[in-house]
C-alpha cells in the first residue's frame, strides 16, 4: 500500500482541517493512520474495531498478547470504556488528564479482546498534543495506538522515524513535528490499591505520591526480570528499545566514568570497530577523536528524554558496533530515562 505522509501545523491544526478529515474517514473505514503525540507518535486504528487492532499488531510485528492503549480526546469517552474509577484514579486523572499518563482500569465488553491483548482490563490515556486531540476527535470513537515503531526498536520521536519503520504498512502518517517529552507515557494500574507503577515516564513517581500517598513500583520497572518473573504489563517482558549495536551503561563517578569510557572507545578502535559514545554537554570534551552524540544537558533531564529514542535510531544509523552510554541518577524522570536505556542496553551496566 502508499503511505500517505501529510504536515500539519502542530500549533494550530484546525488550518490543516482536510488531512484531519482524511486521516479520521481512514480511521472509520477500518485503516490506520499514525499520529504525533507529547510522548512518542502513535500507531492508530479504531479502539473499538478488532479488525483495526489486528492490523496494528501486522503492521508492528507485535506479539498479540501485548495489549493497546486505547486514546481518548475528552474525559466522557473514558466512562462508556471502563468498569469503575476508583477516588485514587480520579485524583490522577484530575491532576495530569490531559497528559502523558496512562491508566489501567476493568474494562467494559464494549472493548475487544483483540485491543485489550485478551486481558480484562483496558489501558486508557488522554494526550495533551494538540494535534492528537484534532485527529481523535475528528474520528468519534477512541483510539487504539501503541508507538508507532516496528516492534523491538526505539519509539519514533519524529515523523522520519514513522515513515522509516512503517511506509508502505500503513495507510497514512501525519507530521505534526517531534514529540515534546520523547518518551513512553507513565503507565499505572488503579485497578489495585495502592496503585502500582507499570511503566516510568513524565508524569514521576514523586509527582503521583505527593497526591495520592503510597504506591507500588513493578519489579520490571527498575531490574531486569529473572526467569519466569511476569510483569504486568504484558510489554514490559520484550526487549525493547534495541539499536543494532552492542550498548553498555557506565556508573560511577562521572570522572571516572568518562576515563573508563575513553580507555574502551580507545581500545575498540585500534581493534578496527566503529564505537559510539553518548555523552552529555557536560563531559562531550573529554572524548575528543572519537564519534559523540551530545544526548542533551545533566541539568535538565528532560532535554535527555526528549533526544534517547532520536540518539538510539542515530547509532544504528551511523552503524556502531559498540555504545558506551554514561549513567544518569534514576530519581523522577530518570528513572524513566534509565528504564529506557537499560532496556536498549540488555541490562548491561559497568559499575565502577
Ligand atoms: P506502547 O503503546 O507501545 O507504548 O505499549 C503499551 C504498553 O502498555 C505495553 O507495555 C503494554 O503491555 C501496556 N499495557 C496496555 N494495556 C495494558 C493493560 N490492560 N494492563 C497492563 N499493561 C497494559
Ligand atoms: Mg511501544
Amino acid at each position: 500500500m502508499d503511505t500517505l505522509l501529510a504536515k500539519v501545523d502542530a500549533e494550530n491544526p484546525s488550518i490543516n482541517k482536510e488531512i484531519i478529515a482524511k486521516a479520521a474517514d481512514i480511521i472509520k473505514n477500518g485503516g490506520l493512520v499514525a499520529f504525533p503525540t507529547e510522548t512518542v507518535y502513535g500507531l492508530g486504528g479504531n479502539a473499538l474495531d478488532a479488525q483495526a487492532a489486528m492490523k496494528i499488531y501486522a503492521a508492528k510485528g507485535r506479539p498479540s498478547d501485548n495489549p493497546l492503549i486505547v486514546h481518548i480526546s475528552d474525559i466522557s469517552q473514558l466512562y462508556p470504556l471502563v468498569d469503575g474509577v476508583s477516588e485514587k484514579a480520579e485524583a490522577l486523572i484530575n491532576a495530569f488528564w490531559p497528559g502523558p499518563l496512562t491508566l489501567i482500569f476493568k474494562k467494559k465488553d464494549i472493548v475487544p479482546p483483540e485491543t485489550s491483548g485478551g486481558l480484562d482490563t483496558v489501558a486508557v490515556r488522554y494526550p495533551e498534543n494538540k494535534v492528537a486531540k484534532a485527529f481523535i476527535s475528528a474520528c468519534g470513537v477512541p483510539i487504539a495506538a501503541p508507538s508507532a515503531n516496528t516492534s523491538g526498536k526505539p519509539s519514533p520521536t519524529r515523523a522520519s522515524h514513522v515513515a522509516y519503520d512503517m511506509d508502505g504498512r500503513i495507510d497514512m502518517i501525519i507530521d505534526g513535528g517531534s514529540c515534546e517529552f520523547g518518551l513512553e507515557s507513565t503507565i499505572v494500574d488503579t485497578t489495585c490499591d495502592p496503585p502500582c507503577l507499570l511503566r516510568p515516564g513524565a508524569v514521576t513517581l514523586g509527582m503521583m505520591k505527593e497526591l495520592i500517598g503510597d504506591m507500588t513500583v513493578d519489579k520490571a520497572v527498575v531490574s531486569a526480570l529473572k526467569e519466569g518473573e511476569k510483569p504486568k504489563a504484558p510489554g514490559m517482558k520484550y526487549t525493547h528499545y534495541s539499536p543494532k549495536a552492542d550498548i553498555t551503561i557506565v556508573k560511577g563517578d562521572l570522572d571516572k566514568v568518562e576515563k573508563y569510557i575513553l580507555e574502551q572507545a580507545d581500545k575498540g578502535k585500534a581493534e578496527g570497530h566503529k564505537v559510539g559514545i553518548i555523552a552529555t554537554v557536560q563531559t562531550e570534551d573529554s572524548y575528543k577523536g572519537h564519534n559523540v552524540l551530545v544526548i542533551g544537558d545533566r541539568e535538565h533531564p528532560e532535554t535527555i528524554a526528549a533526544n534517547l529514542f532520536k540518539m538510539l535510531r542515530k547509532c544504528d544509523f551511523l552503524g556502531f558496533e559498540k555504545v558506551y552510554v554514561e549513567y544518569f541518577d534514576e530519581d523522577e524522570l530518570g528513572m524513566a530515562i534509565m528504564n529506557r536505556l537499560k532496556k536498549a542496553a540488555g541490562y548491561d551496566v559497568v559499575v565502577l
